[in-house]
């Protein structure tokens, strides 16, 4: 236990051991290292899983270390999320933890206090006048890749970049300001396609709908958001991925429900790369 920014958080998690999770897949998986950060002496391996198939779906998860259900789902059941998208035709490629010091630490940041989220892309609104994000959907002159942030950040935007862009990406993420154990979600694309997934959430859940989930954001009657954000779902959406989401379940969720929502929507998300609906056969 310990607080961050006045919020308890309630695990804490040795890298070791998740980076020893995460190896033992290597029979089901391309397992590698797209790069380490350095920590407080401590040198932190960041994998990125890969399994072959004909579409293909990003996932990343771990930005904020506070928000340990992402990182701890892909760990604990990676090998039906592979059988998913095998059966479907549709390829992994997995960043399951991209920020390991802060994971480890329970804080949302690294451990050096940089902030690795957004800054995947700057907005031109005027000349010369860049911004991180959007508020509401303006017009701006150009956006472009941006090419700094923290270690992490470059490290896993470096690395998403080397790849064409996926038929679909989720990013898993949770909220550890809200009270109460909920969901709601961070889309671009058809939301008719997203509401069977909010559906089987609500089952074990509740959706924050129409809520205020921060200064910025009003969920729809669904439960989902558009922002321009800057962050890797924004700049997939950029990129013309068609389904491109930023996945909430809130920190005091019970772990085995927020593992329940976010399979929900990883498998969803593998339908949605191999041309499915969520819900229709394939
Ligand atoms: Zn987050």
């Amino acid at each position: 236990m310990g607080t961050v920014e006045g919020h308890t958080y309630r695990f804490r998690v040795d890298y070791t051991d998740y980076a020893r999770r995460i190896r033992s897949f290597a029979s089901l998986a391309d397992v590698s290292e797209y790069g380490q950060v350095l920590e407080g002496g401590r040198e932190y391996p960041l994998f990125r899983l890969i399994v072959p198939g004909k579409r293909w779906l990003v996932l990343t998860s771990g930005f904020h270390g506070e928000e340990p259900a992402g990182p701890l789902t892909l760990a604990e059941h990676l090998p039906e999320v592979i059988a998913y998208a095998k059966a479907r035709g549709v390829g992994l490629r997995i960043y399951p933890c991209i920020n390991p010091s802060g994971f480890e630490d329970g804080t949302r940041y690294n451990r050096s206090d940089e902030k690795p989220n957004n800054d995947f892309l700057r907005y031109e609104v005027a000349p010369g006048e860049w911004r991180g994000e959007l508020n509401g959907d303006p017009p701006f002159l150009r956006w472009a890749l941006y090419d700094g942030g923290p270690k992490e950040t470059r490290a896993v935007r470096t690395d998403l970049a080397r790849f064409a862009p996926p038929d679909a990406a989720l990013d898993i993420h949770q909220d550890n300001y809200l009270p109460g154990p909920a969901t709601y979600a961070y889309t671009f694309g058809d939301k008719a396609a997203y509401r069977p997934l909010v559906a089987a959430c609500a089952a074990r859940v509740a959706v924050l709908r129409q809520r205020k989930v921060d200064e910025n954001n009003v969920t729809d009657a669904d439960g989902l958001i558009e922002f321009h954000d800057g962050s890797v779902t924004d700049w997939y959406m950029r990129l013309g991925v068609p389904w491109a989401a930023t996945l909430e379940t809130t920190t005091v969720t019970p772990l085995a429900t927020c593992h329940a929502v976010n399979l929900i929507w990883i498998r969803g998300f593998v339908d949605l790369a191999a041309g499915v609906r969520p819900g229709e056969p394939p």
